[in-house]
């Protein structure tokens, strides 16, 4: 059966604060047409310069994955990405008028929301595919990851955290297709342990957070004072640590939503690599470094196979001429 590469029917937006920047702006998706891909607008530049969603575009992995072209930044781009693939929608253009995306609650339940509600319209071009015919594997022993992709007729994905910390005990997380994305993955949250958050606050790296855009893991003793101190920073009559080590500022959806988020972070940044991917994921550990160093790899690999014109993967028996 031929599948058809999909946009939405009109322009849909999502307001907010950026998690890093403290920006306040709106982020607005907009139709396009076949082989336009997920390309980014900065609209608050008088040039309105365009940067492809793509991994060779990614310069910087520290907080988020980050997208920049000659000095224009978009900051935050992992759930914006995961929502677009999770809904099998390959064409749209995403107007911002920030350096970031709106973080709202740390999920893509936002995006996949107003995408939701623009409504999916199928154009009258194939889609394709990255096809893998073997398997891919990136391993780092000093960042403690791995991950591995191997053959598989459809694009599942199953993750593995393990932080050592009782308070985050190993879990894990799978997605048998994308089919199971929007309700199983895209509501949950990023999460931050407790000495993370003052480190980020600290040092003035977390501008747009408010307590309710990320589950905050304590895995050390933690005084009422900075208790009190922290729900003064995030304007929270009172904050304390619940049985499961969590602090109250939220419930968490399921209870391994921390893998699950980890997951949501694969599916937006391994599309980077800028086509549909079949193929199964396994990842061990991964954040935003090792998911675009895979993109890259797996990008690399086929990049050579691909005849640009039509974008094509080509299986090894097509190569052979066969
Ligand atoms: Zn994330």
């Amino acid at each position: 059966m031929t599948e058809y590469q999909c946009t939405i029917k009109k322009p849909v937006s999502v307001s907010g604060t950026g998690l890093h920047t403290g920006q306040q702006g709106t982020l607005t998706f907009k139709p396009a047409p076949t082989g336009h891909g997920v390309v980014f607008c900065r609209v608050d530049k008088p040039e309105k310069p365009l940067i492809k969603a793509h991994v060779s575009n990614v310069v910087d992995t520290s907080r988020g994955t980050t997208i920049g072209v000659n000095g224009t930044r978009v900051y935050t781009i992992e759930h914006v990405m995961a929502s677009l693939t999770g809904l099998g929608i390959d064409n749209v253009l995403i107007e911002l008028d920030m350096e970031e995306t709106p973080i709202r609650d740390g999920s893509a339940r936002y995006f996949v929301e107003a995408l939701t509600e623009a409504g999916i319209q199928v154009q009258d071009k194939p889609r394709e595919y990255l096809i893998i015919d073997e398997e891919l594997r990136i391993d780092n022993d000093e960042k403690g990851f791995w991950l591995s992709i191997s053959p598989a007729g459809d694009y599942s994905v199953d993750v593995t955290i393990d932080y050592g910390t009782q308070v985050l005990n190993v879990q894990n997380a799978s997605m048998g297709s994308l089919g199971d994305f929007a309700v199983q993955i895209a509501p949950c949250r990023t999460f931050v342990f407790l000495h993370e958050l003052e480190y980020l606050l600290g040092n003035n790296l977390i501008k747009g957070g408010d307590l309710s855009n990320a589950i905050v893991f304590v895995n050390r003793k933690v005084s009422q004072e900075e208790l009190d101190r922290l729900a003064e920073l995030f304007n929270k009559p009172k904050v304390k640590v619940k049985e499961e080590g969590i602090l109250n500022n939220l419930e968490l959806h399921f209870p391994n939503e921390p893998a699950r988020h980890k997951l949501l972070d694969v599916v937006g940044d391994l599309s980077l690599v800028g086509m549909r991917i079949k193929g199964h994921v396994k990842a061990y550990r991964p954040g935003h470094y090792a998911n675009t160093e895979f993109a890259k790899i797996i990008f690399n690999q086929y990049f050579n196979q691909i005849n640009h014109e039509k974008r094509t993967a080509i299986r090894p028996a097509e190569r052979a001429g066969l």
